[in-house]
């Protein structure tokens, strides 16, 4: 739908709606028109598919999603929004809007009940100030999604898309390669938005694997080392470990133990290495 993206009828729609834009829901709505149907191209990959999309704003993208989907269902915490939706997606049969917050969705029934036994693809331009708990909620949910297609800052793409070993690798990037395949897939310019933010996007994809690397107890484990290794990760791990209440001596025979240097630094490790070191904790 050509007017959704066009900037003059977004306006008159939310004057006539006396719709502001509310920063702290972090409304950035898009209106390059070429960004949406790429997004839905990459993430709906047959027609008899649902798709769970977060965060409708004036249904831009849920209208793409609903001409390649069998099913769309889209999760919005804003009330000010479903009037303007009833408008916007009126030709839409196959969207459904849910007044929620997506973190208080508890996705297997959610997903169930809107559902059943479609696959479902994700497919969301995330609001900024929850990117990596939504992401952290779908993944942690082990819910089988098709894949996960989001558009996030450039800055939480690289990080989230990062190699181990390099500058942009955090614990996220560490937290998402445990359950998935991650790759960033375009870029989109501040430009692309009504209000403009102050940084670019980019979209990116992750494809889960089906990796039952750790026990849930383990899984526990390897995110509280990973968080602490990396939420000083200007120390050596013999240092940034403490933060998790072992003792100097704990630390030094398990990471002997695991065969990793006790200067080693969190950057340094890759996802197999944490993985062999948690393994060793629980022994
Ligand atoms: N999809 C639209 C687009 O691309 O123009 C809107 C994207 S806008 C960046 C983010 C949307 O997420 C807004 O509609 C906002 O109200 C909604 N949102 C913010 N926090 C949310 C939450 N916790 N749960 C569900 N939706 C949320």
């Amino acid at each position: 739908m050509a007017a959704l993206t066009d900037i003059g009828y977004i306006r008159d729609l939310l004057a006539r709606h006396g719709f502001r834009f509310s920063k702290a829901l972090g409304q950035n709505f898009l209106v390059n028109p070429s960004v949406c149907p790429r997004m839905a191209e990459a993430a709906v990959d047959s027609p008899d598919m649902g798709a769970l999309e977060i965060g409708a704003g004036v249904g831009v993208l849920t209208y793409e999603l609903a001409q390649r989907a069998d099913k769309v269902v889209c999760v919005e915490i804003d009330d000010r929004l479903p009037p303007i939706l009833a408008e916007t997606l009126a030709d839409c049969d196959n969207a459904q809007i849910v007044l929620k917050d997506i973190m208080e969705v508890d996705i297997h029934p959610f997903m169930q009940e809107h559902f059943g036994d479609r696959p479902v693809a994700v497919c969301a331009n995330l609001p900024y100030y929850i990117t990596s708990p939504v992401i952290m909620r779908l993944l942690e949910s082990r819910y089988p999604f098709t894949s996960i297609t989001v558009m996030v800052q450039k800055e939480a793409a690289a990080r989230l898309c990062a190699e181990p070993g390099t500058r942009d690798a955090g614990a996220v990037t560490m937290a998402v390669r445990y359950f998935a395949h991650a790759e960033k897939l375009f870029d989109v310019s501040r430009g692309s938005f009504t209000p403009s933010p102050n940084v670019d996007s980019a979209v990116i994809r992750l494809t889960l694997h089906n990796r039952p690397t750790c026990t849930p107890e383990e899984e526990k484990r390897l995110f509280s080392l990973v968080r602490a290794a990396f939420g000083q990760r200007r120390k050596t791990l013999s240092n940034s470990l403490m933060g998790t209440g072992m003792s100097k001596t704990d630390i030094a025979a398990l990471l002997d133990a695991a065969g990793i240097s006790p200067t080693a630094r969190a950057e340094q490790l890759t996802l197999e290495d944490f993985i062999r070191l948690t393994k060793h904790s629980m022994k």
